[in-house]
């Protein structure tokens, strides 16, 4: 009785904390590349803090300032239908969409690792991974605002109990490693780049979360995934060779499915037989 209780109650705070996140996160998500526009790609701490903290949320049609009632994460959407108050402007379900992920995630991270530090720094490098997948869709950008605060989120969970400082410093060196050489070495080959640095930078940062010895593994899903996902678009004259296909949403989705189901590394290593 206790146990379910408590489950219920865990689940409660983590959906509620989650949705305010994803509220936060669908600002992050909308203002970082306009900011990152804005200031020709140069963009300083305090200009992030004031970009994103001022002016309150307003629709992004009409311009109209948001009521803090209709400003109620998940709520307010639901009882708007998604439309603004003021212009009628339909906003994408992916606000939702978002503010529903980060809740199921904080929950998740909560009912399995209880109200501790670890279970809220979980919680936000998968809210953070969502952010970045789809910032890259959009906007082939993964942008340092958001990489940064992942790498020293990850080096705090790895100071805590389970983690490994050590682990994490390989992960780092080999995330960014590898993929700097494959990089370097497409660049040399095709004499084009193929791969944004921040897909580089974020692989370190992955490594940071995962360790090194999760690595292999996550390559081999995030690389499999990409040409699962990029071949059939190019055979279907969908894309061209030439366009660089945002490569962040597969690290984004390897890495999730190592963090969460870290039991598969090892399976999936023996199915590529390394
Ligand atoms: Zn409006």
């Amino acid at each position: 009785m206790n146990g379910v209780l408590s489950t219920g109650l865990l689940s409660l705070i983590g959906a509620c904390s989650g949705a305010i996140a994803g509220s936060f996160l669908n600002v992050v998500i909308h203002r970082v590349p306009r900011l990152i526009d804005a200031h020709g790609g140069n963009v300083s701490g305090a200009q992030y803090a004031a970009g994103l903290s001022w002016p309150g949320s307003h629709c992004a049609k009409c311009d109209h300032p948001l009521r803090w009632y209709d400003n109620i994460p998940l709520l307010s959407y639901v009882l708007l239908r998604g439309r603004c108050r003021f212009c009628g402007e339909r906003y994408g379900v992916r606000y939702l969409a978002v503010e529903v992920l980060a809740a199921v995630a904080f929950a998740c991270c909560l009912v399995t690792l209880g109200l501790t530090a670890k279970a809220f720094l979980a919680a936000l490098f998968l809210a953070g991974l969502v952010a970045l997948t789809i910032i890259d869709i959009e906007e082939q950008l993964l942008p340092d605002i958001v990489l940064g605060p992942l790498f020293v989120l990850g080096i705090a969970f790895q100071f805590l109990p389970g983690g490994s400082i050590g682990a994490a410093a390989l992960g780092a060196g080999a995330g960014y490693g590898a993929l700097w050489l494959i990089r370097e070495a497409y660049r040399l080959y095709a004499g084009v780049e193929g791969m944004g640095y921040g897909d580089v930078k974020f692989a370190g940062v992955l490594g940071v979360w995962l360790g090194g010895a999760a690595l292999p593994a996550m390559f081999a899903v995030a690389f499999v995934t990409g040409l699962a996902v990029s071949v059939p678009l190019m055979l279907m004259g969908r894309i061209g060779r030439q366009v660089a296909i945002p490569f962040g949403p597969f690290l984004a989705f390897a890495g999730m499915l190592l963090f969460t189901l870290p039991g598969i590394g090892p399976a999936i290593e023996m199915l590529f037989a390394f």
